[in-house]
């Protein structure tokens, strides 16, 4: 299996080497060159596996450079009871909401509490043996930039992981108190944390510019040293997330809420559109899938896009009660559009030229037409965030964080709208203890504490709900690390953290 990019399709690569690079040369994203078929007589032999066999299985079809041996090393070692709380890994919660029946795929069991976990656990593992096999001797230099989540994630992943260096940069106002606390305490030896005055997009784009400048590659070639990606970019951050969606099903047939061969929705709560391309992955190998449900929040660019084929990032920017969906510049769309393009490279990077200058583009009538055949986009604003929250906990004593609220919303409103019954399964995405301030204020606690860690336990007190272990041992832990720096001078800033700045 061979890999391009996006922007060029005379690039090619094998997984190891797109995994290690994360990105194309040319700075588009690496696609693969065919999709493999996920045949009924192997999605039938699925349904009896455990999520582990069934992740071998899956990701066995497209790292062909790595050995069966290997495969189930990386497998092994990620998803553990022990990390994820249960052989499930990622179990489904049947639910009821407004008389609609709802799967929500609770992907938040891991050791940081979102679901970055799934594809961020087992990534460190593939990213060294892609090392050992192309990376030549040289060290990797994981370079993140976070909504909140998978900066945790990264770190935690990578922590202390031989080889590797990991840097991650933050807006310093745009993460919830517990994201921030869970990143400025984090320990290990190879990790470096500092916020930017900016947005997600400004650490994302200049991370993407880091990442492609020619002289600092050069600066970390001397020092025996290359970048590499935990971002969404990296096709060893979206095949794990493959996975999931192709388990899920087996899960809703064992479980007699879709007959086998039938297909479901799927809802999924969108920022940089990973995690449903992802579920467009599992689609384009056979998964039975209708429709994909694209929910954002106020920040609705992605909306907009489904319904006018006009990507329009030129408008006001929101901070939400949901941080991590709150981007304008959704990177994996890239990816969507080469292959509905029919792998049309010149067209997508004249789209991606055309964002970069003008923020804006429009893509061909067809395009427009097979994304709204597949895709509906929504979007559920601060106030639908909070009554969702505060209506799901009534009805079913169920609490979802706010960006799972909003793909609940967005679900809901959907199946009202169109009265297809086909089964819905929503991606849940974070435990509602990341956000507490935002899920108490919803639930109308009208004593919210100032400190994170007591709305924690108020939050607790009030609904009963678990609250996961990692988050607990974060109190009173130092924190480590307080920088804060212009996205002009992140350049300097990784190079001071690497010890190489001369
Ligand atoms: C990252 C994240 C999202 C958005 O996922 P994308 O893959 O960026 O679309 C949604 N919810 C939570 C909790 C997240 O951490």
């Amino acid at each position: 299996m061979l890999y391009h990019s996006t922007q060029d399709r005379s690039i090619c690569a094998g997984a190891a080497e797109a995994i290690a690079r994360g990105i194309a040369p040319d700075g588009g994203l690496f696609v693969p060159e065919s999709f493999p078929t996920l045949t009924q007589e192997l999605l039938s032999e699925l349904l009896g596996l455990s999520y582990r066999e069934r992740a071998k299985r899956i990701i066995g079809m497209y790292l062909t450079d790595f050995s069966d041996r290997e495969i189930a090393d990386c497998v092994d070692a990620a998803y553990t009871v022990e990390k994820f709380g249960s052989e499930k890994i990622a179990p489904i919660a049947p639910l009821t909401y407004n008389g609609h029946g709802l799967h929500l795929l609770e992907l938040w069991h891991g050791p940081t509490c979102a679901f970055k976990d799934m594809a961020l656990q087992i990534l460190p593992h593939f990213l060294t043996k892609s090392l050992y096999k192309v990376g030549g001797g040289r060290d990797a230099v994981i370079l993140v930039a976070t909504s909140g989540d998978t900066g945790k994630a990264a770190l935690e992943g990578f922590r202390d992981v031989d080889h590797t260096q990991i840097i991650v940069f933050y807006p310093v106002d745009g993460v919830s108190p517990m994201q921030k606390h869970q990143m400025n305490t984090q320990q290990g030896d190879n990790v470096y944390v500092c916020a930017i005055r900016g947005n997600f997009d400004d650490a994302q784009t200049a991370v993407k510019r880091i990442f492609t400048d020619a002289s600092t590659r050069a600066i970390l070639d001397s020092h025996n040293m290359m970048f590499s990606s935990a971002n969404s970019i990296n096709w060893g951050r979206l095949l794990p997330q493959v996975v999931y969606y192709i388990s899920a099903y087996c899960d809703m047939v064992n479980r007699g809420s879709v007959p086998f061969g039938e297909k479901i929705n799927i809802t999924v709560p969108t920022g940089n559109f990973g995690n449903i391309l992802a579920g467009f992955y599992a689609y384009s190998m056979g998964l039975p899938v209708n429709r994909f449900i694209c929910a954002s929040n106020s920040n609705n660019v992605l909306t907009d896009f489904i319904r006018t084929g006009v990507y329009n990032r030129n408008r006001a920017f929101y901070t939400t009660v949901s941080p991590s969906m709150d981007i304008l510049v959704s990177s994996n769309l890239e990816r969507l559009l080469y292959h509905l393009s029919g792998g049309d490279d010149a067209l997508t990077k004249g789209y991606m030229d055309a964002l970069k200058r003008d923020g804006v583009y429009e893509v061909t009538p067809s395009i427009k037409e097979a994304i709204g055949s597949l895709f509906y986009g929504g979007f559920c604003d601060e106030a639908g965030t909070a009554s969702t929250i505060h209506d799901l906990y009534d009805q079913q004593g169920y609490l979802c964080d706010t960006h799972t609220a909003v793909a609940v919303a967005v679900a809901d409103r959907y199946i009202d709208q169109t009265g297809d019954d086909t089964p819905m399964l929503v991606a849940s995405t974070a435990s509602p203890y990341k956000f507490s301030k935002a899920v108490l204020a919803s639930l109308s606690c009208d004593a919210v504490p100032d400190n994170e860690f007591d709305m924690v336990e108020t939050l607790h007190a009030l609904t009963g709900a678990e609250v996961p272990a990692p988050l607990i041992s974060l109190r009173g832990k130092p924190v480590r690390f307080s920088d804060v720096t212009d996205r002009d001078d992140m350049q300097r800033v990784v190079l001071r953290a690497l010890g190489i700045d001369g």
